[in-house]
């Protein structure tokens, strides 16, 4: 469902990713782990194109993009569109809209993306809402719900684009620890449904158990990735041991 080839990305002269290469299949969980730094965001950025990479190929559900030095390409506003309603992201600062309620946070992309109608996206937006317990809240603002649940108001949103993908960056960090369970109880759930995630983490325990493969990222390259076993347990690179050990 992702396939990155030699991706790379560049902000001046600072390579943040060097020639990054990982695929998501379909169904699957990988989750991405590495010190702050290492280029994590920024890869996650590039897969949303949010950030467009400097080169390299990017398969994402069905749309294919190539991106290279000669001539930049940059992904006309039809391929974008595409790319977009096939991937959602979850971001650690939840990024609700203030001035909108939770619902109205849900149904406003697939009305102005999806080009569902207003009806359409209320009965989808109720659904998911209930998919992450916050259907009572419908009409709250979002500056009246705790971390958690703005967090879990915005897994509702993702999921109301009904992407091939989801993409989450450190969905919990920003949360008070009493507030991180019921927000990774959503992501296991999501994982059980068998859906197509690629997910950076610091919970070490979370992604070993909800994993399929986990990559860890040093300084702009994947220097292990594998089994959630292999990289806790067996990791080849010593960077990499010691960050396991050290977070752990
Ligand atoms: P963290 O764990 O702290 O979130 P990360 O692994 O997500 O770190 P990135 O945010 O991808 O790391 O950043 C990787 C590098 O790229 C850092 O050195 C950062 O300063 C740099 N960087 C990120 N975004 C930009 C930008 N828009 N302009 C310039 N440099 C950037
Ligand atoms: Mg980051």
């Amino acid at each position: 469902a992702i396939e990155a080839r030699h991706l790379v990305k560049r902000y001046a002269e600072l390579e943040v990713l060097k020639d990054v290469s990982l695929d998501v299949h379909e169904g699957h969980v990988v989750s991405i782990i590495g010190s702050s730094g290492s280029g994590k965001s920024t890869l996650l950025r590039c897969m949303n194109l949010l950030e467009t990479p400097d080169s390299g190929d990017l398969t994402i559900a069905s749309e294919s993009l190539a991106f290279s030095h000669a001539r930049r390409h940059r992904p006309d506003r039809r391929q974008l569109q595409r790319l977009r309603t096939q991937v959602s992201m979850v971001f650690q600062q939840f990024n609700l809209w203030p001035h909108l309620s939770v619902l109205g946070n849900v149904i406003e992309a697939p009305m102005r993306v999806r080009g569902l109608s207003k009806r359409e996206a209320i009965t989808l937006g109720e659904h998911y809402l209930e998919r992450v317990g916050m259907a009572d809240k419908r009409d709250q603002y979002p500056a009246y719900l705790s971390g958690g649940q703005q967090q879990r108001v915005a897994i509702a949103r993702a999921l109301a684009m009904e992407p091939r993908v989801l993409l989450f960056d450190e969905p919990t960090s920003a949360l008070d620890p009493e507030l991180v369970n019921e927000v990774l109880g959503v992501i296991h759930g999501l994982a059980d449904e068998g859906r197509t995630m690629l997910l950076v983490t610091h919970e070490m325990g979370f992604a070993r158990d909800v994993s399929h493969q986990v990559a860890f990222l040093h300084q702009g390259c994947v220097e292990e990735i594998g089994t959630p076993a292999h990289v806790f347990e067996t990791a080849t690179s010593e960077r990499c041991r010691q960050f396991v050990s050290s977070v752990a």
